[in-house]
């Protein structure tokens, strides 16, 4: 090292030592002679005093220097108690400068909270000057603490960290790949890991039974706020397991993390919640449970009317607590937010102190309307917000109604952390334009999770007779209304996982192109086995105090997609196409 102190670490003890720091030039003021620079490094700053060196008027922010001098105490009353080297500064005695900066694209110093007045795209751009900044750096700091937490609580279960290919063939999350085309075999291509999933289930037939890595994961999937191109998972399978294995390790893993980066002792068990009562209840695959505002289902209490917009399959309700002093511009401002989804529109109902109400559906049959507010809770004062159509479709408006009411009303209480197991998820879904996957037809039935995820015992028999009631051995780890993880437990038995092949509508000879290699190990007594993955950058981001996956990402991708920083992606020239068997050669065509 050709330093001899880290000028983040001085502290009062350190008083009367000669010290060698090396770092950059933070800031520097000039005072009749005297000039002072902050000098930063990765663990911090320290004031350092340069007197009679000729150098120190022509230092500028974010030159790297080397500083020799002796450290003392500050004079009295000049301590900066909010510095933790605060009670001491660095006398120096030479300063040499290592290398100079040029002029830089923003100010380093001054906004040290995590997102600023720099736009996204000039972060990532610059990310190396970005991280010099407190926050950031803070926030990959924590990264490293979360993913070393998460490899302390694995290998003390008797897990072990294998790696699994990245140039491989196409995996069953249902994303598009990205592809990669090879030299060697023209016209031939590899596809990025969507998830180690078929390599982990291999690893089970290999009789390894506890595998996991921390592994990157790909998905030609829109960029958006909360999801990048390529994510990290912590990767997790086992043998011989039920679902309270799973939910144990989740939870020591959690609970740690918690534990160690936020000193939080979060209360284990988890709760857990089925798929179907967190739709009835809360609209949602992934309920925010922080506070109330369940949906209520009006369904039975308006059968048969003759009122067409409750002729449907579900009718639901939300009362929002005083919502009666709605504004007409507000209300038509939840009309547009309902449209914005894709909903004509959203009925409700006020009522106003006397109990009169008012509202789009006064034209319902009186006795129905006259019932509505007990059946539903609501007291004079409050709104009631009504959706009807399918059942799924009505209850996910509600549900997303009740985040967005909960949100504009600050019913959230922000110091609560609602951890919950949602369990068994239905099997199959009816294919639709949302979750058809790359392949697959517009038509009949997909897998909720992936096609390798076992039905519940009792379904086991006859799922393949009636798949759109059947329940699987799926599960998610959601907090505060977030998924931070999922996973299953698989089917082991070539006879159940040919049915569902054939519920999917997946052929044999499609399977056995997709899957063949998973399939055929299959044949050779592979155990009983499950697993999950954990969103690494969501849970790291979430712990450093942050909404957005790419603060914990070293060089994140923007939310508009590409790299900002290598320009990624590029054409490539047209060699390399010729090369990568792209392009045919001029006397091939
Ligand atoms: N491979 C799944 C995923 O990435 C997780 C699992 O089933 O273990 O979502």
């Amino acid at each position: 090292m050709i330093c001899t102190h880290a000028a983040g670490q001085l502290r009062r003890s350190d008083a009367g030592s000669t010290v060698v720091l090396a770092g950059w030039v933070a800031r520097r003021r000039d005072h009749g002679g005297v000039t002072f620079i902050d000098l930063r490094d990765a663990h911090g700053r320290v004031q350092v005093v340069l007197r009679d060196l000729d150098i120190a008027g022509s230092l500028r922010a974010e030159w790297c220097v080397l500083v020799t001098g002796e450290v003392r105490e500050r004079p009295a009353g000049s301590e900066n108690p909010n510095l933790p080297t605060g009670e001491v500064e660095v006398v120096a005695v030479t300063l040499e400068v290592l290398s100079e900066s040029a002029e830089l694209p923003f100010p380093i110093e001054g906004f040290d909270e995590i997102t600023s007045a720099v736009d996204e795209r000039t972060r990532w751009r610059y990310r190396y000057l970005d991280l010099r900044r407190e926050g950031p750096a803070r926030a990959l700091r924590t990264r490293a603490k979360v993913t070393s937490i998460m490899r302390r609580v694995m290998e003390a279960n008797g897990f072990l960290d294998i790696e699994t290919p990245y140039l491989t063939r196409s995996t069953p999350e249902g994303a598009r790949d990205f592809l990669v085309p090879v030299r060697l075999q023209p016209g031939h291509w590899y596809a990025l890991p969507q998830s180690p999933q078929l390599f982990k289930q291999l690893l089970m037939v290999s009789g390894l039974e506890r595998y996991y890595q921390i592994a990157r994961c790909f998905r030609d999937e829109d960029s958006r706020a909360d999801r990048t191109p390529e994510f990290t998972q912590l990767d997790i399978e086992l043998s011989f397991l039920d679902e309270e294995d799973i939910f144990g390790l989740g939870e020591e893993l959690i609970a740690s993390i918690w534990r160690e980066v936020l000193d939080v002792e979060l209360p284990t068990p988890f709760a857990r919640m089925s798929y179907a009562d967190a739709m009835r209840r809360f609209g949602s695959d992934r309920p925010d449970t922080r506070f109330g505002l369940e949906l209520v289902d009006l369904t039975a209490l308006v059968a048969g009317t003759e009122f067409r917009v409750f002729q449907a399959e579900h009718v639901g309700a939300l009362v929002v607590p005083g919502g009666a002093s709605y504004s007409r511009k507000e209300l038509d401002g939840w009309q547009d937010w309902a449209k914005s989804r894709g909903a004509k529109g959203i009925a409700y109902l006020l009522l106003d102190e006397a109990g009169e109400a008012r509202g789009t559906i006064t034209r319902l049959e009186e006795d129905t309307l006259k019932a509505i507010p007990d059946a539903v809770g609501a007291s004079p004062g409050d709104a009631v917000f009504f959706a009807a159509g399918g059942r799924r479709e009505a209850l996910e408006l509600l549900g997303a109604l009740r985040i967005a009411v909960a949100k504009q009303r600050g019913l959230i209480p922000e110091d609560r952390w609602d951890f919950l197991w949602v369990t068994e998820f239905p099997m199959f879904e009816p294919i639709s334009a949302d979750n058809v996957a790359v392949g697959e037809s517009e038509q009949g039935w997909t897998a909720v999770h992936h096609p390798f995820t076992a039905p519940v015992p009792a379904d086991e028999a006859d799922f393949h007779k009636r798949p759109g009631e059947v329940l699987s051995r799926a599960y998610d780890l959601v907090l505060n209304g977030m998924e931070l993880g999922g996973g299953s437990i698989r089917i082991h038995r070539a006879e159940v996982q040919q049915r569902v092949f054939d519920t999917i509508g997946l052929s044999r000879e499609e399977a056995e192109s997709k899957f063949g290699f998973l399939l055929e190990a299959f044949q050779y007594g592979p155990p009983p086995h499950g697993g999950i993955a954990f969103g690494l950058d969501r849970i790291a981001a979430i712990v450093a105090g942050t909404d957005a996956i790419r603060e914990v990402m070293a060089f994140p991708k923007s939310s508009s997609g590409g790299d900002p920083l290598t320009g990624a992606p590029t054409p490539i020239t047209p060699k390399q196409r010729l090369e990568a068997g792209i392009d045919k050669a001029p006397e091939q065509q």
